[in-house]
C-alpha cells in the first residue's frame, strides 16, 4: 500500500496522501496518530469528533507503528519522522500554532466540520461518549448542573460526564471560525484559541 509522493499546493510543502484517501470535498472519517508535539491539535480533533490518538510520552518507533497498525494518519512536525519508510500516510504539520495547523488539515485532508459530531468524544481519553438518561447524572454530577441542564453524555471508557449546551455554543462558534466558507481562502489574522471549555465531571 505505497502512497506516492503528492506535491501539494499547501506553502509548496510535500506531503504523502494514501491512496485510498479522497480529495477534501468528499465526506470522510479519517482516524490520526498525533505525535508529542501536536497535543492541542489532537484535542481540537477530538473535539471536532475525529479519532484521535495522543501520548505525550511515546517512542517515534511505537507511535508508527501503532498509527500503522491501526489505520491511522500519522500527523507530526518532525520531518525526520516521516522520512520512515513505515510513517506512511502522514501528513507534516508545518506551523506550531493549532489555528494554522487546523487549516493545514482543512486543506490537506479535507477536515470537516459536522454539528453532530462535536463533542462526541472523551477530550483526555479520546474514547466515544454516548448520551445517557439525565438520572444517570443524578449524584455525580453538581446540583445546579443537574438541575439546568437536560442533556448528558459519558465517555464509555472513563466514565467522565459532559454536560452543556451553553458551552457547546461557544465551541462551535470558536471552530466556526478555524472553518472558512471556502476551505481555501483562509481568514486572515490569528482565530481564537482561547474557548475549547466545556463542562465536564470526573467520575468519583
Ligand atoms: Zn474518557
Amino acid at each position: 500500500m505505497a502512497a506516492e509522493p503528492h506535491r501539494d499546493d499547501y506553502r509548496g510543502r510535500q506531503c504523502h496522501r494514501h491512496p485510498d484517501m479522497k480529495e477534501p470535498a468528499e465526506t470522510l472519517s479519517p482516524t490520526f496518530a498525533a505525535d508529542c508535539m501536536l497535543g492541542t491539535l489532537a484535542k481540537w480533533l477530538r473535539i471536532l469528533g475525529y479519532d484521535a490518538f495522543y501520548r505525550r510520552r511515546i517512542e517515534d518507533g511505537e507511535l508508527v507503528e501503532l498509527a500503522r497498525a491501526e489505520g491511522r494518519v500519522l500527523l507530526t512536525r518532525d520531518r525526520r519522522l516521516t522520512e520512515r519508510r513505515r510513517a506512511r500516510p502522514f501528513v507534516l504539520i508545518v506551523s506550531e500554532r493549532p489555528a494554522e495547523q487546523i487549516h493545514q488539515m482543512i486543506a490537506e485532508i479535507g477536515l470537516e466540520l459536522r454539528e453532530e459530531r462535536l463533542l462526541t468524544r472523551c477530550l483526555p481519553c479520546n474514547a466515544p461518549t454516548e448520551e445517557i438518561a439525565p438520572e444517570e447524572a443524578y449524584g455525580t454530577v453538581p446540583t445546579y448542573v443537574f438541575e439546568t441542564q437536560s442533556r448528558f453524555r459519558r465517555c464509555r471508557s472513563c466514565r467522565r460526564i459532559y454536560w452543556g449546551a451553553t458551552h457547546k455554543d461557544r465551541i462551535l462558534e470558536t471552530i466556526r471560525g478555524l472553518f472558512p466558507a471556502d476551505p481555501r481562502t483562509f481568514p486572515d489574522g490569528a482565530p481564537r484559541q482561547d474557548s475549547a471549555i466545556i463542562g465536564a465531571r470526573d467520575p468519583e
